[in-house]
């Protein structure tokens, strides 16, 4: 019995229970070989069946895809979630092994299916398509059909696909470049050799000369091999804008914006928004160099702990928290978060050969999610519990309505519903934590990483325009050319506001997203926003909110992001949308401001 002076319980012991998804290795096995068959079968019996088929036809299809689609990704989750909790054991890394060749086995065989889709003439498939039998996957068929026109010949996709292996080459030789790079450093105890990661993690360092050195040491490191990774992003950018020119794309992020079905206009009107109220940042980093006590905020500075500290949290204090306030926001909320736990389907301790960070596996539209973290007793790990959770909510309730191949959702709205989570929590403990320096930590913490997601990204992703428009112009990308691009575009981020290093024009060099998917970082600024004018729908509107928010989670990727969000109030032709969540960031920096005077 648990008394009121008994501490909650930690994360000890709180492992998931993989059996309910496939009982064991060897029956992983057996069932791969076994949709390996069904995958043929459906190979030799669909190809070139598009000629003569209809719409009942085709749903019979979809279906039998579908139910390929479920086993597949069930016996591929197994294996992934057994090796992300035992990294080294043999029989986990051999089962992974087998079942990647079996998953590029399906794929070869299931891609004929989206490949013949797509060849069909405009108006035959959009008669399929509009049949009553596919309505459930009309969005999934559609959306398929927008690279159609950006696709070439069968011979001629065949000769582009052989340049993967030398395209990957230079994204590997950037990687290797940036994961094997070491520099000596001395953060208080002793030399040692610290990776970039590591010297990056410094800038939380309560120490100051500790946070300038770390930078110094990194800028320092980079410099002779700013030029290779230079040459490696130059490469990419122009073989990226050669292909874009074979497949007629209009412009550089258009296949991005296809990819995310987000409108080139609306992520333009998001940026300049974004860039109209950096003001805001740099009124925090005012207030932040006062309670740091310095006359000017360096760089280094920029995430320095402001000296209030959070306490610890318990793993059963961490369920409690999470319960109650996603109960105060619908108990049938709380009840699908209550089955992580009391399904066994959370894996929460800490333990060696398991993997680092967190994540929420969506495992199969015919199973049921699971949420890897590492819980250590900080209030961080109550909010990454939240986020897992809140993804873990979005596929059990789309999971519920949607089928195998239109329940998940794109990029551009994926972490809405983790970052609602997250925000359900924090309001939660606004409400009701006593201890005054947890709130300034949580406080600054929400401002801080709502300007690293929301601005810092849009400073990166207006880099990446200004690389591609001078690489398009002839202009090569060397390192002296790519370091005056990135240094501008920070400067119009941090204004006077921040003492910028010069080693800060090798801050490029070792961003991977630049170098492995091209703008990817505005969808982290599209779903920060979205998620930020919801949750101040949701403090406008009350509980009115709530089964319009639960409808939009259920619809998983029914419908293209646009249509998911206006009837929730979110209309992204309108020039204002973005405004509530801007409002909420200065609520947010108010609040800060008042915490620490
Ligand atoms: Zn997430």
């Amino acid at each position: 019995m648990t008394t009121a002076t008994e501490p909650a319980p930690r994360a000890e012991g709180v492992r998931w229970d993989l059996s309910p998804l496939v009982a064991s290795a060897a029956e992983a096995r057996t069932r791969l070989d076994a949709a390996l068959e069904r995958c043929r079968a459906f190979e030799s019996r669909h190809r070139g069946a598009f000629d003569g088929m209809d719409g009942p036809g085709l749903a019979e299809a979809l279906a039998e895809l579908a139910a390929l689609e479920n086993e597949l990704s069930r016996i591929h989750s197994y294996a992934a979630l057994r090796e992300s909790t035992d990294v080294e054991d043999t029989e986990n890394r051999d089962l992974m092994s087998v079942v990647e060749r079996g998953m590029v086995e399906a794929g070869n065989a299931l891609r004929f299916f989206e490949l013949d889709w797509i060849a069909l003439p405009e108006a035959r498939a959009a008669e399929l398509a509009a049949a009553p039998e596919v309505a459930a996957d009309r969005h999934y068929l559609l959306a398929a059909r927008r690279f159609a026109p950006h696709t070439l010949a069968e011979p001629e996709e065949r000769m582009l696909a052989e340049r993967g292996p030398v395209v990957r080459a230079w994204q590997s030789l950037f990687g290797q470049v940036t994961s094997t790079l070491e520099a000596p450093f001395d953060a208080g105890e002793g030399e040692e050799p610290h990776t970039i990661d590591r010297l990056l993690a410094h800038v939380r360092n309560p120490d100051r000369d500790v946070r300038l050195r770390a930078l110094d040491t990194l800028y320092g490191a980079l410099d002779p091999h700013a030029g290779v990774l230079a040459h490696c992003y130059d490469t990419l950018v122009a073989d990226r804008l050669a292909m874009d020119g074979l497949r007629s794309y209009p412009g550089p992020m258009e296949l991005t914006h296809l990819r995310n079905e987000v409108p080139g206009e609306a992520v333009e009107r998001m940026m300049d928004a974004v860039e109209g109220h950096y003001g805001l940042a740099q009124r925090w980093f005012g207030v932040k160099a006062r309670i740091l006590g310095l006359e000017r905020l360096h760089l280094a500075d920029q995430y320095a702990p402001v000296g209030a500290e959070a306490r610890t949290v318990r793993f059963g204090e961490a369920r409690a928290i999470i319960d109650a306030s996603f109960r105060s926001f619908s108990p049938r909320v709380a009840d699908l978060c209550d089955g992580f736990f009391s399904g066994r389907r959370i894996d929460a301790e800490p333990r060696s050969g398991k993997r680092g960070g967190a994540f929420c596996s969506s495992v199969a539209q015919d199973a049921q999610p699971y949420v890897l973290m590492n819980f250590t007793d900080r209030m961080d790990d109550v909010m990454t519990l939240a986020h897992e959770l809140g993804h873990g909510m979005h596929f059990a309730l789309s999971a519920g309505a949607q089928t195998a191949l239109s329940f998940h959702t794109g990029l551009a709205l994926a972490e809405v519903p983790s970052t609602f989570a997250e925000l359900m929590a924090f309001d939660h403990l606004m409400a009701t934590e006593e201890d005054p320096s947890t709130i300034t930590a949580l406080v600054c913490e929400r401002v801080e990483g709502s300007f690293a997601t929301v601005f810092r990204q849009t400073v990166l992703a207006r880099y990446e325009q200004r690389a591609y428009r001078m690489r398009s112009e002839g202009t090569a990308l060397t390192r002296d050319r790519l370091g005056e691009a990135w240094l501008e575009a920070n400067a119009r981020y941090y204004g006077d506001s921040l003492e910028i290093p010069d080693g800060y024009r090798l801050g490029w060099s070792y961003i991977p997203h630049f170098i492995s998917t091209r703008f990817y970082t505005y969808a982290y600024v599209f779903a920060h926003l979205t998620t930020l004018a919801l949750y101040a729908r949701f403090r406008e509107e009350g509980e009115d909110f709530v089964p319009r928010y639960l409808e939009f989670l259920a619809a998983g990727g029914s419908a293209a992001p646009a249509d998911l969000l206006r009837p929730l109030g979110v209309d992204l032709d309108d020039p204002a949308v973005w405004e509530p969540g801007f409002r909420e960031m200065e609520r947010m920096v108010a609040r800060a401001e008042e915490l620490t005077a």
